[in-house]
Order: C-alpha cells, then structure tokens, then sequence
C-alpha cells in the first residue's frame, strides 16, 4: 500500500508581485487581486483569507485550497529595558535564526536584523557563525518572514509615519550575497509599497565581498551597502576573511564603485571595521585605513569584536577603541561605534535557545553590539 500525501499548499508569504499576479491569472482571477493580498499579508500582517474582505467568498475558498501564508514559528519573543526586541524562530527544517529590533534616535528608527542564511560557509575567523559552518540558505519567505513577524508582533503598517520597523539591516546570520536567489526577491518585497514600503536607503546589505554577485545586485537594485572590510592589507585580511584571497581589497572597493555609479542618487558605502585587540587596532592600521579609503564614498562603523569561546581573539579595550576613533579622526573620519544593545536579554534569550538548540545561541554573541547608523 502506498501513502498519499496531500499537495503542499503554496506559500503566498516569498511571493514577489510577478509570481503572485501569475498565480492570480492561472486562478482565472485578475492581476489587481496580488495587490490586495500582498497589502493584506505585508501591511496587515494577515495569514487568514477569510479574513480578507475585499476578496468574494469564493475567492477566499479557492485561495484557502491552494495556497496559505506560512510564517516562521515564534520559539522565543523578549524585549530589554533598552526596548530592543529579539524573536528566536523557527524555520522550515527545525533550524532556528534570530532577528532582533533595535531602537534608535528616541524611537524615530527601529533597525530589524536579518538573516539571511542557517550558518554561513565563508569561515571568518572572528564571526561564530563562520565557526558553526554552513547549513542551508534561508528562503524568500524564510527572509522576509523575519520581518512579518517583527511587525506583526509590533503591530499593522497602516500608519506610515509611525512604523514598527523603519529599517533593515541584513546582519544577522549569513551572507546574503551567497543566497543571491532568495534575498533580492526578498529585498524587493521590503521595498515594494505593497510589501514593507521602505526606502532603499533605509534597506542594507551587508557583504563580505563576493565580488560578482555585487556587480550583479548593483544591476538588479540600488539598496545602501555595507561592506564588512576589517583590514586595510591583504595579508591581514585574508586571515580575517578567508573570501579575499578569492576577491581582494582592490577588487572589493572597485566594485564598490561600480555600484555607487549604478545607484540613482548620491550615496555612500558603509565600511565595517570589527576592530579586534592587537590585531587590527594599531595607528598603522588606523592610517592604512584612511589612506586606503580615500577615493571611495563612504563612512566607517567600528564594531568592537564580540568575543565567544575558543575565537582566540579578544576586544579591544574601551580605551583603545577611543584611540582608534580618535586617530580615524584627526586623518578625516568620523567613525562611529556600534554599542551593544539589548544586554538584559540575552541571557533569557541564550538559555532558551541553548536548550533547544545551541547555534544560534552562539550567534548571537555578535547580534548583540549591531547598529547600524543608516539614515
Ligand atoms: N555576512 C555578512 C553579514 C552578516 S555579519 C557580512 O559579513 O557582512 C554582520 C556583521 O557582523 C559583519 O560586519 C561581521 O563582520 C560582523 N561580525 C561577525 N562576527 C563578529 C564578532 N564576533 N564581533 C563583532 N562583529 C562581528
Ligand atoms: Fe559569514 Fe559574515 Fe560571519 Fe563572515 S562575518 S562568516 S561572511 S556571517
């Protein structure tokens, strides 16, 4: 005797607007209809089409047979005294990523943090993600579930100029340009007034530097850039980011370039600096940075390195890390610090997830310190 399995119901929720205006047509129900839902799904935050009125009953029968809107599983929701908020979820395989929302500037901005993969394959020596290897690529609904859920949990979008998340930052686990496929479409959603309505300037993408999958995204969208550099030198950051001696320092900022001149407005890269103890937090490195980055646009962030167990690296002190900043700007920077955030958290946060499962837990030694400075 064989076993029948049902068909798998199509998940509306990574569905860019072509897919969902094809799905609408194959229905033999109008294009306009993927607007409505997406407004529902992404600006509501609703995963019940009966409880989308503006479609016939019939139409919420039919979707309902065909399709759901499956966001990822809440396993953990906190908030800290400093009001960012972390959600541990649960994706498809029993993998779990976090997400965390930290408010700035007198909660003006909230910066959602997003992965974008389980694990990363690129190794960096200082990163615990790096360390815990690579195991899937998250996807578009995976990605842009993280930001459902943020919002959902915060509440509607209908009001734009009070918006639960004003900002996105894709930082959290993964290297977004090595799962090119999932996060562009995700990215767009983020953008499209229909999905999120973000301004590509309040959207980054943080890269190590996969060099031909920057030239391609600068074709496909014009987000705001982040670019994890950690050292002015090609010996130093090979250690650093074994990705360089693939695409190094020279190949990275020209394609910097090529990517500000294909954006449509003035813009800067952000150059992260994850500035570890006697390793990169020297005047020489400070000076070899300055000199380094002087024909590209661009700020610098320094991030003090988050230590975790058996890294073999150390941060920095706070002295030293003023030091740092202080010689960045007397040769013409002004480089702000991430500070940590969302301490009293952690811990509740880091003992759920350590008993379920102990990846992400790690991880999130470094989530903590991330904030970014974007408009
Ligand atoms: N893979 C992407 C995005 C995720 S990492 C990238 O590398 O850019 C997000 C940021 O956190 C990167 O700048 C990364 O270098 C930094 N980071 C990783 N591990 C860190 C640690 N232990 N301490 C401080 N920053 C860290
Ligand atoms: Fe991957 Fe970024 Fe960590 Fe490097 S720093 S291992 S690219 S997540």
């Amino acid at each position: 005797m064989t076993a029948t399995t049902a068909p798998r119901l199509t998940n509306l929720l990574g569905m860019s607007r072509a897919e969902m205006e094809a799905l609408f047509l194959s229905i033999g129900e109008k294009k306009f209809r993927a607007a409505q839902v997406m407004k529902w799904i992404h600006i509501e935050g609703c995963d019940d089409f009966a409880a989308m009125t503006n479609l016939s009953k019939a139409l919420r029968a039919r979707l309902a047979e065909v399709a759901e809107i499956r966001g990822p599983g809440v396993v953990y929701e906190g908030s800290s005294s400093d009001g960012t908020r972390k959600w541990v979820l649960e994706v498809e395989d029993g993998s779990y990523v976090e997400t965390v929302l930290i408010p700035a500037d007198n909660g003006k901005r909230r910066t959602l943090c997003v992965s974008s993969q389980v694990g990363c394959s690129l190794d960096c020596s200082f990163c615990s993600t790096g360390k815990q290897g690579f195991q899937r690529n998250l996807t578009a609904a995976e990605i842009i579930g993280q930001v459902w859920v943020a919002q959902r949990s915060v509440g509607p979008r209908r009001d734009t100029a009070n918006r639960p998340v004003t900002n996105v930052v894709m930082m959290g686990m993964g290297e977004p340009l090595m799962n090119y496929d999932n996060v562009v479409p995700a990215m767009k959603l983020m953008l499209d007034d229909d999905g999120y309505g973000l301004s590509k300037r309040r959207v980054t993408l943080s890269t190590s530097g996969v060099v031909p999958m920057l030239d391609k995204l600068g074709d496909e969208l014009d987000v705001s850039l982040a670019i994890s550099l950690h050292a002015a030198n090609d010996e130093l950051r090979n250690k650093l980011v074994p990705l360089n001696r693939k695409y190094n320092i020279r190949s990275l900022l020209d394609a910097c370039h090529r990517y500000l001149a294909k954006c449509h407005d003035t813009r800067m890269v952000t150059i992260e600096y994850t500035v570890i103890k006697d390793v990169n937090d020297q005047q020489e490195h400070a000076e070899e940075l300055a000199t380094l980055l002087e024909e590209l646009p661009c700020k610098i962030n320094l991030i003090p390195f988050n230590p975790f167990p058996h890294s073999g690296y150390e941060k920095p002190s706070r002295n030293q890390l003023m030091r740092f900043q202080q010689w960045l700007y007397e040769l013409g920077y002004t480089a702000p610090i991430r500070t940590t955030r969302g301490d009293d958290i952690d811990a509740a946060c880091g003992q759920l997830v350590g008993r379920v499962k102990d990846r992400t837990r790690r991880h999130e030694r470094y989530i903590q310190s991330i904030q970014i400075d974007a408009d």
